[in-house]
């Protein structure tokens, strides 16, 4: 249930609603927008008198709230969230393009892919440090030393970076280094991390799981939102499916869907969405075209000899050329992408 406030309520009024309700055992978050405040009900709201409720001259609606999700629900918030990283934001007119490797490999690498995708217009480095495979003998990632890797190449660019963080165990350190904290796939529903990254003000990537619904999905949002952390970016990153050619099958369905269901900004991962390299230029104009707020996607040096996902790492030239005919997709959703650099850093 969500109550909306008239306008120009005052602090003491929210205050002394919010106890009242309280009282009736439901936990009640108090959130607002430009224009008002509004209290979100969580918990069982069968003690609450509506009738009642709606007689107080604070009070302007009552809306119920069907949908398990409430501070991701597009009802409790009808415009879309722009989510502000530096100076640079996702989910608003101009896409969020975050490129990079699989897996930060040294630093000459790593700074070097970022002038390159930067100068292809992407505004966001990604590369992992702390890596989720399958296999515990392959290459895990380069750990703390690739998140300094990253902040080298940050500093070198001004990008903000992406990366994943898998356990509870490093989470000051992400705090204190990293622009946005990605939830990788495999982690969706890793309760415990959720919470945990919740309690940050670090906005977080939240990729959906292999088999995840999206109701899932959001419920998984909904954990980071309701320990305070509502800075959510969702990631389509490709379902598990009964197809095995591709790695997975892209849902460019979840865009509009979520968008109905959710005002948190949606981003399209075309790479471990198809897991080659031929087939991401498709999925990245295919994201654009259904409208998500930005892509996410894989570039390396040398994909021959890259140390994890090498197949379906784009070269920097090819994702140039990709970024170039994404641009002219996003012009037709009034959307933009970041301006090429004339001269692509080598
Ligand atoms: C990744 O982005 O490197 C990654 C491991 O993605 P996912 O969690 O979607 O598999
Ligand atoms: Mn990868």
């Amino acid at each position: 249930m969500i109550i909306v406030l008239k306008q120009g309520v005052t602090a003491e009024a929210v205050k002394e609603i919010t106890g009242r309700l309280e009282t009736r055992g439901v936990a009640v978050s108090h959130f607002s927008d430009i224009k008002r405040d509004f209290l979100g009900l969580i918990g069982d709201t069968s003690g609450i008198d509506t009738h009642q409720l709606q007689a107080l001259k604070e009070v302007e609606q009552i809306v119920r709230v069907e949908e398990p999700y409430k501070r991701a629900n597009r009802k409790f918030h009808p415009e879309n969230s722009v989510i502000q990283i530096g100076n640079e934001t996702i989910g608003g007119s101009q896409l969020g393009i975050i490129a990079g490797p699989c897996s930060v490999e040294s630093e000459e690498q790593i700074v070097r892919v970022a002038k390159q995708i930067k100068a292809a217009g992407a505004n966001f480095l990604r590369g992992g440090a702390f890596k989720p495979r399958t296999s515990p003998y392959s290459f895990q990632g380069l750990e703390l030393e690739g998140l300094r890797m990253l902040q080298t190449a940050k500093q070198e660019t001004g990008m903000p970076i992406v990366t994943e963080l898998m356990s509870t165990k490093w989470i000051d350190e992400f705090v204190d280094s990293v622009d946005v904290i990605q939830i990788g796939a495999r982690n969706m529903q890793n309760f415990d991390l959720l919470k945990e990254v919740g309690k940050t003000n670090t906005p977080v990537l939240l990729k959906r799981g292999l088999s995840a619904t999206y109701k899932e999905w959001l419920m998984s949002a909904e954990y980071i939102m309701s320990e305070g952390n509502e800075n959510v970016i969702l990631c389509e990153r490709g379902i598990r499916t009964f197809e095995t050619e591709t790695r997975n099958t892209l849902d460019v369905q979840a865009v509009p869907v979520i968008k109905k269901l959710s005002h948190l900004p949606i981003i399209i991962d075309p790479s471990h969405a198809g897991g080659m390299a031929y087939m991401v230029e498709a999925g990245a104009k295919a994201g654009i075209a259904a409208g998500a707020d930005g892509l996410m996607i894989e570039v390396h040096n040398d994909p021959a000899n890259a140390w994890s996902d090498g197949e379906q790492c784009l070269t920097p030239d090819e994702f140039a050329a990709v970024m170039e005919k994404a641009r002219k997709l996003a012009e037709v959703e009034d959307r933009s992408i970041q301006a090429a650099a004339t001269v692509l850093a080598k």
